[in-house]
């Protein structure tokens, strides 16, 4: 059976079709300038198939991305294709797990399209592109907050007015769900158990660290959005708020602007002014560059006060798991958030930790929780939980 799972942006289209025989990817790629000009690039038996086309929208992308399953001979018939999942930025806590695509959830999901304007509206260009081109195939819908609806509300309201919660649904939703999921399932497997306290470590160019018991996030890093938390590539993670009017003020900027800012300009960027890309920022840290350096102690200063109160907050931990860009592949950030940790027990082997983009058990036999680096795959999860619906 063959499952397509889709990652739509604004401009973009993201697909991986997997075979759920055994999971392997068959085909993946992604549609760009979508609405701008257009192009493809699809990697299929180790070939890579790239080409400019007029791509309008997100129809044109799919209409196009079908017709090239067929071309280049990845499928023979679009029957073969059994269902197609959609990845979700923002679910609010309207959905708390996967669900297949009917009228009731494309009303729902047009009712708070605006609590993720960049994401959601594209993620549903996506799921109508599908729709029409493939109208027999069942599409399902999975959700980057829906892991953590099973926070409480200790954990999830602001202290800020309730009425804001009220009429607003100013909260904590998280993101990253699907990747933290798919670790929490992961570790599970390999330890044969899901009693177990997890602190999950998705460092990518977004980042977020979710604490996790008995399979269920408990708490997260992220926010009402995804600028909240740690440090990122681009992103400031948490900060006083007070601090923006001086400076919207001095730079006459406003609120978007500014936020824009924070998004964009800030974090491992900002703070350095070399790169948002951690390769540049390791190269500059090991030359001695002074702001790289700072940098990096902020960095990691960042994620390790995230898991050690996750280690209260959870009574202990069992496992620490890094993963994304940043956590599969960055033995120097693992290193320098595990020495500080050491307090906590943790103990990682140099050896072991020079690995990049594998999945290791990466601790000592003394450390008293256990390390280990597992690359994420949210691809295989939304392909998962699809062939689970329609099963
Ligand atoms: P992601 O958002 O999960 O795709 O992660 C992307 C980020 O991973 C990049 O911006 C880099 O900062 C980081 N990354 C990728 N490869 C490496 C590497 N070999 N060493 C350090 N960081 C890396």
């Amino acid at each position: 059976m063959k499952i397509i799972s889709i990652n739509a942006g604004s401009s973009s289209l993201k697909f991986s079709l997997i075979n759920m025989d055994d999971e392997s990817v068959i085909a993946s790629g992604v549609f760009e300038r979508i609405g701008i000009d257009g192009s493809y690039t699809i990697k299929f038996n180790g070939e890579k198939h790239k080409e400019e086309v007029t791509l309008n929208n997100h129809v044109d992308a799919v209409n196009i991305l079908l017709d090239k399953l067929i071309s280049l001979n990845i499928v023979k018939s679009l029957e073969e294709i059994e269902g197609v999942g959609h990845r979700v930025v923002q679910g609010k806590d309207l959905f708390d797990k996967t669900v297949l695509v009917d009228d009731e959830v494309m009303e729902k999901l047009e009712s708070i399209k605006h609590f993720a304007p960049l994401h959601n509206p594209a993620n549903m260009l996506g799921i109508e592109a599908f729709k029409k081109a493939l109208p027999n195939v069942p599409n399902t819908v999975v959700f980057d907050t829906a892991f953590h609806q099973t926070m409480d509300a200790v954990e999830y309201m602001y202290p800020v007015p309730y009425e804001w919660y009220e009429k607003y649904g100013i909260r904590k939703y998280g993101a990253h769900g699907t990747s933290h999921r798919y670790i929490t399932e992961t570790v599970s497997e390999i330890l044969g158990t899901d009693k177990l306290k997890l602190i999950s470590c998705h460092i990518g160019n977004g980042a977020s660290i979710t604490a996790v018991k008995d399979g269920k996030c408990v708490d997260t890093s992220m926010g009402f959005t995804p600028l909240a938390g740690v440090m990122m590539g681009t992103r400031s993670g948490d900060i006083d708020s007070s601090l923006l009017p001086p400076v919207m003020e001095a730079e006459n900027k406003d609120i978007n602007e500014i936020i824009n800012d924070l998004n964009k300009k800030s974090g491992v960027l900002g703070l350095s002014g070399i790169s948002s890309d951690m390769r540049d920022l390791e190269d500059a840290y090991n030359e001695g560059n002074e702001r790289a350096i700072l940098t990096m102690n902020k960095y990691v200063r960042r994620i390790t006060d995230y898991i050690a109160q996750y280690y209260v907050l959870l009574g202990g931990s069992d496992v620490i798991v890094f993963t994304a860009g940043v956590g599969e592949n960055s033995p120097l950030i693992r290193k320098l958030v595990c020495e500080n940790l050491a307090c906590l027990g943790v103990e990682i082997d140099d050896e072991k930790n020079n690995i990049r983009g594998k999945q290791a058990e990466i601790s000592t036999e003394n450390s008293k929780i256990k390390v280990y680096v597992i690359p994420t795959d949210e691809e295989l999860m939304i392909a998962r939980d699809t062939l689970e619906l329609i099963k």
